[in-house]
This record gives structure tokens, C-alpha cells and sequence, in this order.
């Protein structure tokens, strides 16, 4: 008796374990009911309405998602392994997952993967499950060949979910198309060296297309994280009426 007492206290033990470090879910009002934004890791997410759940870049394998809903949709934005995880894709989508990918991305995956993929290239808009998907450039600048993000390859995405609008930046600099968008409600802006943009450059580009709420997130790069704080700063003392929502994305 002792020891099946202690067995069911250890499994609890290992599942609170498990979730021990997924930081806490935010939550949006939109016309579709509550929108539940969850941070797992870097560029990794889930957003959630009570009918829909969308997995962006998932990457960790299953257990990064266990106790989360499995995805109707899957975005991914573009080729590098923080974003395109085909072990994790494998593991999570089901038979009636919708995934989302730029051809680059397609064209990298496994064959059960590939003969699933709708692809979206940037420019490209549709609707997917009662969501506007708008696919937006990504790149680094100079624009170069060599650049470690050439322009056409990856794709940030604008969803638009009861009404409000998300913009996820994926990997790129404070590029005109970034600068030019209208009307975002809550916007994922990446900011790690010397793969995307310093904070100075991302707060530069928030202040232009001005947000309601900002969210800076793929923000580890070559030498640690980026000062998110010092973003945070900058963003507020530019416009007082963007939200910076500080998450741990690196809760591990
Ligand atoms: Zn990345």
C-alpha cells in the first residue's frame, strides 16, 4: 500500500514536473471569446480559442506540448531549426491538422509532411478556420544572397482572430513591409544578434507600425539574450500606448 501511495505521489510529482516550467498563459477578449496566448520557448507558441488551437513554429518534441490541445493549424515560418522541427511536427499535428509553411519549408519535408503542407508564400492571404492568414516578408538587411534570411524564403504571418489582428515578425530586421503595417492589436517581435535585429532596431520598428501590445520574444542569440528591458524602455518611453509584455521564452 505504502508504495503504490508513494507511485502515485511520485507520478504527480513527474507531471507537475513536466509543466513545471510553462510560464503562465495571457489572455485577449476577442468577438470569438477568450484568445489564450501561450510563450512555451524562443519562437515557439500556442494561441487558443475554446474551438481552435494554433501551434506556432512548434518545436521541443510532444512533451513541450503535453496538457496543451493538439493544433488545427501549424504555422511555420521558415527553414532554420528553431522554427521548422519536423520531429515535432510529426509528433503533434494529427490527421486533421492544417500546416502552414512557406515552399522553402515544404520543400525541406519529409514526404507524409509534404503531401499535407499548405503552402503560403509571402503576399499570399487566405482563411483557415475562421482565421485571416496574411503571409508577410521576412528578411535580413542589407538584402544579400548570403544573408542567413533571404527575402521570399520565410514568412511572418497576420492572423486575424475575432477581430484582432496578431502579427508574428519570424525572423527578420525592421524591414519597410514591418514598418508599414496597420492596425495591429498584439504583435511577436523578435530581437537576438546576429540573426535578426538589436533591441534598438525592433523598438525603432514598433514605434512605426505602433502596436496596441508588443511582445518581444526569439530574443537568445549567438552571446545570450537580448536586453529586453531596454526595449521595453525605449518602446514606452516612444509611445506610452504600446503594451510591452515581457515573457521568459527561456524558461528551461
Ligand atoms: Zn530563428
Amino acid at each position: 500500500m505504502k508504495s503504490i501511495i508513494f507511485a502515485s505521489a511520485l507520478s504527480v510529482l513527474v507531471l507537475q514536473n513536466a509543466n513545471a516550467q510553462r510560464v503562465s498563459p495571457d489572455e485577449v477578449a476577442t468577438s470569438r471569446g477568450t484568445l489564450t496566448i501561450q510563450p512555451l520557448v524562443h519562437a515557439s507558441f500556442v494561441l487558443g480559442l475554446k474551438d481552435l488551437t494554433i501551434y506556432v513554429d512548434p518545436t521541443g518534441g510532444a512533451k513541450n506540448y503535453s496538457g496543451i490541445r493538439q493544433p488545427d493549424v501549424i504555422l511555420v515560418t521558415d527553414i532554420h531549426g528553431d522554427h521548422f522541427d519536423p520531429a515535432t511536427l510529426s509528433a503533434v499535428r494529427t490527421a486533421n491538422t492544417v500546416i502552414i509553411a512557406p515552399k522553402a519549408v515544404a520543400d525541406k519535408m519529409p514526404g507524409d509532411l509534404k503531401a499535407k503542407v499548405v503552402i503560403m508564400n509571402n503576399g499570399d492571404k487566405k482563411t483557415e478556420s475562421g482565421v485571416g492568414i496574411t503571409a508577410i516578408p521576412m528578411y535580413n538587411l542589407p538584402e544579400s544572397p548570403t544573408a542567413m534570411h533571404t527575402k521570399g524564403r520565410g514568412n511572418g504571418y497576420v492572423l486575424t482572430i475575432g477581430g484582432k489582428n496578431l502579427y508574428i515578425s519570424g525572423d527578420t530586421q525592421g524591414i519597410p513591409e514591418m514598418r508599414a503595417l496597420k492596425n495591429i492589436d498584439i504583435a511577436f517581435v523578435c530581437m537576438n544578434l546576429p540573426y535578426t535585429m538589436t533591441v534598438d532596431e525592433a523598438a525603432d520598428a514598433v514605434l512605426a507600425f505602433k502596436p496596441k501590445t508588443v511582445y518581444p520574444y526569439h530574443y537568445r542569440g549567438k552571446d545570450g539574450l537580448s536586453d529586453v528591458n531596454a526595449f521595453k524602455t525605449k518602446v514606452e518611453a516612444g509611445d506610452k500606448n504600446i503594451k510591452v509584455v515581457q515573457k521568459n521564452w527561456y524558461p528551461g
